[in-house]
């Protein structure tokens, strides 16, 4: 059984479609168990060509001698998890910013607004740690 080495490096991730939630959800959900690729395309709601998409892109997977496919359950979650990580924007709110230091979404309170050319930037302190996050906002 040949197995692919975990990328340590997970940039440039150029994968053709975002997680969907139910994606995100039921990657928490595996098992530290051996899956089929129908398994995972199944229980994540992907398709087959989604899964390539993402071993091109650092999922870890193991082939074996006939060729078969095989994904560790919790391998996976944490490559999804991951892979969010590189996309910090989608997962914010209207009213959230990413925290840098957190390393997540949190509340944006009471933001001060600023001009920066075409976009206004929302500045506000992080709820959790206290140091200043940004959000930038389209002018339109
Ligand atoms: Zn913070």
């Amino acid at each position: 059984m040949s197995v692919s080495e975990p990328a340590l490096d997970l940039t440039p991730i150029r994968l053709n479609r975002r997680f969907s939630q139910r994606t995100v959800v039921s990657s928490r959900g595996l098992l530290p168990t051996l899956y089929r690729s129908a398994e995972i395309c199944q229980k994540l709601d992907i398709t087959n060509g989604e899964l390539h998409d993402w071993m091109r892109n650092g999922l870890p997977y193991q082939q074996d001698a006939r060729g078969h496919l095989w994904f560790e359950g919790q391998s996976l979650a944490a490559w999804v998890e991951r892979v969010r990580e590189t996309w910090p924007r989608q997962a914010l709110q209207p009213n959230e910013a990413y925290c840098l230091r957190c390393r997540r979404a949190v509340p944006l309170a009471n933001p001060v607004q600023r001009r920066e050319g075409q976009h206004i930037l929302h500045i506000a302190q992080c709820p959790h740690c206290g140091c200043t996050i940004h959000r930038g906002d389209a002018d339109d």
